[in-house]
């Protein structure tokens, strides 16, 4: 499972175009970028799983309390409920449930705010391969190297990716082409998914 956060971005079209031209659909796990939102109706119409990753996916705004997480989820789902036509209850935390960052602004809130996503009826989705690429843009060499050493040996991976890096997007082709050669196939999320969750850190 490809899964790409932080976009829609400058280089999401020219992912989906990578991902259409080898068939594969993945994952997407968007913000609210507003010059791009035009690309949420894209990603759903080319047959990928769209997912939310709050609106504004800032830390100290978003984990100073729960309904400050909800609000901006809410947020984020509206959004891509009017683009798309698409109600989706897949998320994914920002810095994942394992993030050490929300902490200072709420202590605990990752206890209570994953213990809430089932009632709630969200299912979030963290990682268990992680390309390497959160901090910016590494070579697309070096990303495809950490992804399929992390994938190698897997039954099943979540693999983490931001598509507002090129580099990120840049490597994505080698990782289809390694993946089908070594006898993988590419899914996207579903509701019905493993969730492959960290071990909350807060
Ligand atoms: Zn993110």
């Amino acid at each position: 499972y490809l899964t790409f956060d932080d976009g829609p971005g400058a280089y999401t079209r020219q992912l989906l175009d990578i991902l259409k031209k080898h068939d594969v659909k993945a994952t997407f796990f968007v913000k609210n970028n507003p010059n791009y939102l035009h690309l949420l109706d894209d990603i759903v119409n080319e047959g990928h799983s769209i997912a939310i990753h709050t609106s504004s996916h800032d830390y100290e705004k978003i984990y100073s309390s729960e309904d400050a997480f909800f609000k901006d989820l809410n947020e984020m789902g509206d959004i891509i409920y009017e683009k798309t036509g698409v109600r989706t209850t897949l998320i994914r935390f920002p810095g994942g449930s394992s993030n050490t960052v929300s902490r200072w602004y709420s202590y605990g809130i990752m206890t209570r705010l994953t213990q809430r996503m089932d009632e709630l009826g969200y299912r979030y989705f963290d990682w268990n391969v992680d390309s390497g690429d959160a901090a910016g843009c590494l070579d697309a060499e070096r990303i495809y190297r950490n992804v399929i050493a992390g994938v190698r040996g897997k039954e099943q991976a979540v693999v983490l990716l931001h598509d507002v890096y090129p580099c990120s997007v840049q490597a994505v082709e080698r990782i289809l082409v390694w993946g089908k050669n070594n006898g993988y196939s590419f899914r996207a999320l579903t509701v019905h998914s493993g969730q492959f969750h960290h071990t909350v850190q807060n």
